[in-house]
């Protein structure tokens, strides 16, 4: 099935007993067993294990991703967390230098003490990968479009050369989402998603899933599988239920994004008070060959700006606009623009005159107005 029809049928069982269309939210932590005090088959036995609503909610991640099986977190941080942790002591990860910045984060603040270590590399030349490769190297996590540059790396080189050196490569899809880009065609061993992103899509429901592929390693799956049933940083009943619903409308949502932001793109690029736009789509972009050749249909919704002088600049802009609300996080119906060096504290590799820009479903007549008054 395409995935415009599974985004509204995977995972949705409706409820056989009243026939209601829509599944039931099943709030209850517990489940009963039978008059001997057997466990009845098929039932859940305790939420946090397992939950009904949960189980639907995975069926169609791992549907959307062409996946054998998903499993859902709290968070996208909690879902990454699972993948660092399965990787046992000693072991060294080998990220995008332009990585989501609470991913790295992870590594050093959290693993500081448990001897997991990083290199952060230019994933878009993936020579760079290679020279990088350590004795201990256990992950390669790819992040395409890279957060904030929307750099492309190229999924089947770097899972080439993971292949010769046996690493496993993850791959954070968040950004370009399944109807962009299917990284289980390169043959990676497990994408990640922040599903608080374009699959919740209206900016109201924290979650995050890990989905593998149909030929997985049992024994990751089966790690990561028991930090969420032991580990607990699991969804609520009510929160699956919600991104389930907000899936439905997954598929006509995300060319939206990705028209507007095209034409967003286009005319910013236009401008005398823009040095440089970052967008995939463009013909310009350097990056433009290897995301056609990679992505299916589109660039996606995401693009940042580099405002001719400085920071001053950039932050009078976006404090200029008044659809593109100025806010962090991305992939909802609204426009958001952030200043992401602010945001990142004095770590931040991103240049201070740059504006990161989620582009929403409003009508691009009416955005590329609010960006024309904001220049006046
Ligand atoms: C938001 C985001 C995350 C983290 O997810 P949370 O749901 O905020 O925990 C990870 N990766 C990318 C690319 C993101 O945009």
């Amino acid at each position: 099935m395409k995935i415009e029809t599974l985004a509204i049928h995977a995972g949705n069982h409706g409820d056989a007993h009243t026939g209601a269309v829509v599944s039931p939210i099943t709030l209850s932590t517990t489940f009963e067993r039978d008059s001997e005090g057997n466990l009845v088959d098929g039932r859940d036995i305790y939420t946090r294990a397992s939950n009904p609503n949960r189980r639907d909610l995975e069926q169609k991640l791992a549907a959307l991703e062409g996946g054998s099986e998903a499993i859902a977190f709290a968070s996208g941080q909690a879902a990454t967390l699972s993948v660092f942790h399965a990787l046992g002591k000693d072991a060294h990860v080998i990220l995008p230098d332009d990585i989501y910045y609470n991913t790295k984060v992870i590594i050093d603040s959290l693993y500081k003490s448990y001897d997991i270590t990083c290199t952060a590399v230019d994933m878009s030349i993936p020579q760079k990968i290679e020279n990088a490769i350590q004795q201990n190297t256990k992950l390669i996590w790819i992040e395409t479009p890279s957060n904030p540059s929307l750099k492309i790396a190229d999924i089947e080189s770097i899972v080439s050369i993971a292949r010769k050196h046996q690493i496993l490569v993850a791959c954070d899809n968040t950004w370009a989402t399944p109807y962009f880009s299917k990284p289980f065609q390169f043959g990676v061993d497990l994408v990640m998603h922040s599903t608080t992103k374009y699959f919740g899509g209206h900016s109201d429901i924290l979650g995050g899933c890990i989905i593998f592929p149909s030929d997985k390693s049992e024994t990751l799956a089966q790690a990561i599988r028991t930090f969420q049933s032991v580990g607990g940083a699991v969804p609520s009943p009510f929160d699956c239920w919600l991104l389930n619903r907000s899936l439905s409308t997954f598929a006509v949502r995300m060319p939206v994004h990705a028209q507007n932001a095209l034409l967003l793109a286009q005319f910013l690029e236009a401008r005398p008070e823009i040095e440089k736009v970052n967008y995939p789509g463009l013909a310009s972009n350097e990056y433009h060959a290897v995301a056609q050749k990679q992505m299916i249909g589109g660039f996606g919704g995401m693009m940042s700006i580099l405002v001719k002088g400085g920071e001053k600049e950039a932050l009078s802009l976006a404090s200029k606009l008044k659809l593109f609300k100025h806010a962090t996080s991305l992939g909802g119906v609204e426009s958001l623009i952030e200043h992401r060096y602010s945001v990142e504290g004095i770590h931040s590799t991103s240049p201070n005159n740059l504006l990161r820009i989620s582009v929403g479903i409003e009508h691009i007549e009416d955005l590329i107005r609010d960006f024309e008054q904001a220049f006046q």
